[in-house]
């Protein structure tokens, strides 16, 4: 909904706001125009991110400095400790560890992987619940019950698919160098 006019001259004139998304309706651009003007005479100007409207109201996306400032410390702060740290993934979830931390979430999360995959050893085929069945691994975090017949049915459809995607990725290598021509 944002006017490329309106856009272009807010950017030409407060050229800080050139990534602002903006999707309100037309009848608003004077508010944010001037709102634009109050901000850049003000010594904390916060950083936008997009303006929206929602339930009738506009809505601003915004970090102010102060704001911002600690925002970038927690990153590289120790969720659990406080001591320095960085941003770590473990199963697929992001979080501040320093090192100590990390190794021992890590470790105990491995520890709890494993209680879990002893506790599956013994259950049925997840898919068609035939009792002969084994856990086998998906990738590093992730694995499955199935048997023989089911888990030979997901290595099939994982090559089929990887098939489908080398053709895919073969068919637009053979558009672009047509494009080149
Ligand atoms: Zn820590
Ligand atoms: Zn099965």
């Amino acid at each position: 909904m944002c006017n490329q006019n309106f856009k272009e001259k807010l950017v030409e004139r407060f050229p800080w706001a050139a990534d602002v998304n903006i999707s309100v309706g037309e009848g608003w651009f004077q508010l944010i125009w001037n709102m634009f003007e109050e901000l850049d005479e003000s010594s904390i100007k916060p950083e936008i991110f997009a303006i929206s409207e929602s339930y009738g109201k506009m809505v601003v996306i915004y970090l102010s400095p102060i704001i911002r400032k600690y925002t970038d410390l927690s990153k590289m702060t120790c969720a659990t400790c406080s001591q320095g740290g960085s941003i770590r993934v473990i199963n697929g979830q992001s979080t501040a560890y320093c090192d100590s931390c990390y190794q021992s979430a890590k470790a105990e999360y491995e520890k709890m992987k494993d209680a879990l995959k002893a506790k599956q050893v013994s259950e049925p085929c997840y898919r068609c619940g035939a009792q002969e069945a084994s856990i086998r691994d998906l990738d590093d975090d992730c694995w499955t019950v199935n048997c023989d017949d089911c888990w030979n049915k997901v290595l099939f459809r994982k090559e089929e698919d990887k098939r489908k995607l080398n053709d895919l990725v073969l068919e637009i290598k053979r558009s672009i160098s047509q494009q080149d021509k």
